[in-house]
């Protein structure tokens, strides 16, 4: 059975064909790095991640490309706004970019390229568009030609004509048409710019997607995705630059994520609603903002309330504490592997169950119903008077594997205690032989609140716990 994916362009979904036999080539649109990212930024992380994470379990080997923008005018805002450099800026929000979407269980792109580092690629596609018609230089910019491409408006269903009703030349604009979009930008005085053939300036948004999807993943792409508001004009602008130039089919999937809301209001500044990564992932247990944002369908839009996380901080726990039970009886539990033929395969029946709904176009709403299946069943076989070690052992690796394809950790909080004490372990000794004693009890202390006991010994300290 093919994935199915819903794809933007035809409405519909399509089973998943790839380019070239097991290899999914993957193209996101990332952040423009000037601040913190919001919630509504965390959404297509998290759900990408997910797609890319169940393209691998289904044994896919995932080329996954997300770009940042690290210039463009609210960068050089910023810049100025705060006395520091564009690259500082960029610096700074790039890291606290992996650091938020790492928290919430996001993996690291195989490429991560930035507009600056691709220059010279940006300046040749744009040269590329101008030799065979589709753009012109205007005195200090460039512009693409848009009705030269016929096929503009397809993704986002919308004629030329329609598109043009709404749109005016503005005094001293620079453009043939006003459907014509920039590609390059004349600097401003003070500006930090590029030289190209046209003159000093820096490109503009939407040429850096079509030239770095060509470099890293070449001039088809299997899907191209992103947050809903890119459709239009982002993601259409890059359907026209990139066919018009390669004379290829852009990307065979796009795909979009729904929008999110706060309390049933769109997310705004003028609102006070605005939520920011950064802050969330302090506040709660990143784990369940993560399965937050995957209990709706991606398509969909999602509502966000402290009191829908904390909902979903129980639910969480519902199959945590089925995955620990399982773990606890273990210990105690006979090695006996007759007779419980039905209890393995209706383990089985629940992961394939799991792997129908993901199929389709990445249900992962259905797919913690299934997990809840998953720990119902699990709890009922604790349920029976005799238990065994090796159905115990397959709902163990069940609930390990199913979530993993999620990128939920489901013994995280336990590993990351381990880690956690044997740092404080450590600290404890250093204090010690510094004879800082206070230090050295407030730890034993510490521990002890969490259930940890100290044994010191001859060979050291060992702990346990309580
Ligand atoms: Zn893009």
């Amino acid at each position: 059975m093919a994935i199915r994916v819903f794809n933007t362009l035809t409405r519909q979904k399509e089973p998943f064909q790839p380019i070239e036999e097991g290899k999914v080539k993957m193209y996101v649109c990332g952040p423009t790095v000037y601040n913190y990212i919001h919630i509504g930024n965390a959404r297509p992380a998290i759900v990408f991640d997910t797609v890319r994470r169940y393209f691998e379990y289904r044994g896919y080997d995932v080329h996954y490309v997300l770009n940042f923008t690290d210039v463009d005018d609210k960068l050089i805002k910023a810049a100025n706004e705060m006395g520091e450099g564009v690259t500082d800026i960029a610096n700074r929000f790039i890291e606290a970019y992996k650091e938020d979407v790492g928290a919430l269980g996001v993996k690291e792109a195989v490429d991560h390229p930035r507009v600056t580092e691709n220059m010279e690629e940006i300046i040749d596609f744009i040269q590329g568009l101008i030799d065979k018609g589709f753009a012109y230089a205007s005195d200090g910019d460039v512009y693409f030609r848009t009705r030269s491409f016929e096929s503009y408006g397809k993704l986002s269903q919308q004629s030329i004509d329609e598109l043009r009703s709404g749109a005016r030349i503005e005094v001293g604009d620079k453009k043939e048409d006003p459907l014509d979009f920039t590609l390059w930008k004349e600097a401003k005085p003070g500006e930090i710019t590029w030289d190209s053939p046209w003159g000093t300036g820096r490109p503009g948004w939407h040429i850096e997607c079509s030239a770095m999807a060509k470099k890293y993943l070449g001039d088809t792409i299997d899907i191209h995705a992103g947050g809903q508001d890119l459709t239009f004009p982002h993601h259409e602008n890059e359907i026209a630059q990139s066919e018009a130039h390669n004379d290829k089919s852009f990307a065979n999937f796009w795909m979009h994520n729904g929008y999110i809301n706060i309390e049933n209001e769109k997310m705004s500044k003028s609102l006070g609603n605005f939520i920011l990564a950064h802050d969330l992932v302090k506040q709660h247990d990143p784990q369940v903002i993560r399965f937050f944002m995957l209990s709706v369908q991606y398509r969909h839009p999602i509502n966000f309330s402290d009191e829908l996380l904390r909902g979903a901080k129980s639910s969480f726990e519902r199959i945590q504490n089925a995955f620990e039970n399982v773990k606890h009886r273990k210990e105690t539990s006979l090695d006996l592997t007759e007779d419980n033929d039905q209890w393995l395969s209706k383990i089985e029946a629940h992961k394939e169950q799991f792997i129908k709904e993901m199929d389709d176009d990445f249900n992962t709403a259905n797919a913690i119903s299934v997990l809840f299946d998953l720990a119902k069943s699990a709890n009922l076989y604790l349920q029976e008077s005799q238990t065994h070690s090796n159905v115990l052992s397959a709902f163990e690796e069940a609930f390990k594997e199913l979530t993993g394809v999620l990128g939920l950790e489901i013994e995280a909080a336990e590993e990351l205690l381990d880690e956690e004490v044997e740092a404080l372990i450590e600290e404890r000794i250093q204090a010690r032989k510094d004879r800082n004693f206070e230090r050295a009890d407030q730890i034993r202390d510490e521990l002890k609140e969490r259930n940890i006991l100290l044994e010191d010994t001859s060979q050291g300290t060992r702990w346990k716990r309580g």
